[in-house]
C-alpha cells in the first residue's frame, strides 16, 4: 500500500510537469526555465501554490494575485497521471516494461493534449517516441508477445538468428511500418477523392510511434477504435452541436488516448486473444 501511495504522489507531480510540457512545447518555450507563472498577471507561482490537486482546491481554481481562473485541465491531467502510474504498476510491477511504458505514456498524454489545443503533433515527441519504442522493444512485453510475427518474417527472408533480439526489433518495426502504410493509403485516397488532407503528417508519424510501441496486432485495434471514437465525436459535433463541417477533429488525441489504454491493458488483451 505504501508503494501505491508513493507512486500515486509521483504520478501527480509528474502530471504537474506534463501540464508545463503541454503548455510550453507548442509555443517553443523551455519546459525547465523560467518557473511557472500566471498567464494573465505574470506572477511567479510559489512552490506552495504549485502542489498538485491540493493547490487548485485551496486556491479554489484562481490565481492568488489577480484571481484569474485556473483551468480545471491542470488538476485533471495530474489526477489522470496519478491513476496511470497506479494502473501501470498493478499491471507490470517494477519490470523494465513498467518504466518503458511509463515514459512513453507520458509522451502520448502530452501529444494528446497538444493536439487537442493546437491541432499539431510536435515532431520531437512523435519521432522521439517512435525511436525509443524501436530501440527499447526488447524490454517491451507487448512487442515480445507478438514477436512470433517477426520470427515468421525472418523465416521467410531465410535469416538465421538464434540469438539476438532481431525478431523483437522486426516486430516493433512491423507495427510502425503497417500503421504508417495504412495511414498513407488513407491519406492518399482522401486526397484523391476529396482533394483535402484527411490525415496530417503528424498523424502519420504518430501512428508509426504507436505501432512501434504496440506492435502489428494492436496497432490495428488502436486505429479502428480511435477512428470509431473520432467518427462518433465528429458526428456529435456536426449534427448535435451544429459545428461547421470543416471543423477539424483532433484525431491525434483519440489515437493517443486509445493507445494509452492499450499500453495499460495490452497484455490482458493479447493473452485473451492469443489463448482464444
Ligand atoms: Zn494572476
Amino acid at each position: 500500500m505504501f508503494i501505491e501511495v508513493l507512486l500515486f504522489i509521483f504520478g501527480l507531480i509528474a502530471g504537474s510537469f506534463l501540464n508545463v510540457c503541454i503548455y510550453r512545447i507548442p509555443i517553443g518555450e523551455s519546459v525547465i526555465f523560467p518557473r511557472s507563472h500566471c498567464p494573465k498577471c505574470g506572477e511567479k507561482i510559489a512552490f506552495y501554490d504549485n502542489i498538485p490537486i491540493l493547490s487548485y482546491i485551496i486556491l479554489r481554481g484562481k490565481c492568488r494575485k489577480c484571481g484569474e481562473k485556473i483551468s480545471l485541465r491542470y488538476p485533471f491531467v495530474e489526477l489522470l497521471n496519478g491513476v496511470l502510474f497506479l494502473i501501470l504498476y498493478r499491471e507490470y510491477f517494477f519490470s523494465p516494461s513498467f518504466f518503458l511504458f511509463l515514459f512513453l505514456s507520458e509522451i502520448l498524454i502530452v501529444l494528446a493534449f497538444i493536439d487537442l489545443d493546437h491541432r499539431i503533433l510536435p515532431h520531437l515527441l512523435n519521432f522521439g517516441g517512435m525511436f525509443i519504442s524501436l530501440l527499447f522493444s526488447p524490454y517491451n512485453v507487448i512487442i515480445i508477445s507478438q514477436s512470433f510475427l517477426g520470427m515468421k518474417v525472418i523465416k521467410v527472408l531465410g535469416l538465421d538468428v538464434s540469438s539476438f533480439n532481431l525478431p523483437v526489433y522486426i516486430t516493433s518495426f512491423m507495427g510502425a511500418f503497417l500503421g504508417i502504410l495504412l495511414f498513407v493509403i488513407v491519406a492518399v485516397s482522401f486526397y484523391l477523392v476529396k482533394k483535402i488532407e484527411g490525415l496530417g503528417h503528424g498523424d502519420i508519424v504518430l501512428i508509426g510511434f504507436i505501432g512501434a510501441l504496440l506492435g502489428p496486432m494492436l496497432v490495428f485495434y488502436v486505429i479502428s477504435i480511435g477512428g470509431i471514437i473520432g467518427g462518433l465525436v465528429g458526428a456529435y459535433l456536426i449534427f448535435i452541436k451544429k459545428k461547421d463541417k470543416m471543423y477539424e477533429l483532433p484525431f491525434g488525441t483519440f489515437l493517443c488516448g486509445t493507445a494509452v489504454l492499450f499500453v495499460l491493458f495490452g497484455m490482458r488483451i493479447i493473452s485473451k486473444f492469443l489463448a482464444g
